[in-house]
């Protein structure tokens, strides 16, 4: 695996923590571009499974992408759905 934002082989696996020895709660991504008072089912679960780059400190995560489609297709506005190409019925 190479870090996705320089390109360095460089990369560690880990968990987050909110507190030293403590894992985090379960933690959830809500994408930007929702309509106005999108609020319930919008939220995607995060898998606590990271990674970071040595060369240049960036982390990403992992997430459900099935669930992440489904809530911009459901909840997102006409631009966000025409940014992503999901304007058209899947
Ligand atoms: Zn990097």
């Amino acid at each position: 695996m190479k870090c996705c934002q320089c390109n360095s082989p460089k990369v560690s696996n880990g968990r987050i923590f909110n507190q030293i020895d403590y894992i985090a709660p379960a933690a959830y991504f809500r994408p930007n571009g929702l309509r106005t008072f999108a609020i319930l089912d919008t939220n995607v679960r995060i898998k606590n499974i990271f990674y970071s780059c040595l060369d240049c400190g960036f982390v990403w995560g992992e997430i459900d992408p099935v669930k992440l489609k489904k809530v911009i297709i459901e909840k997102a506005t006409d631009s966000t759905k025409e940014r992503l190409d999901l304007n058209k019925k899947q």
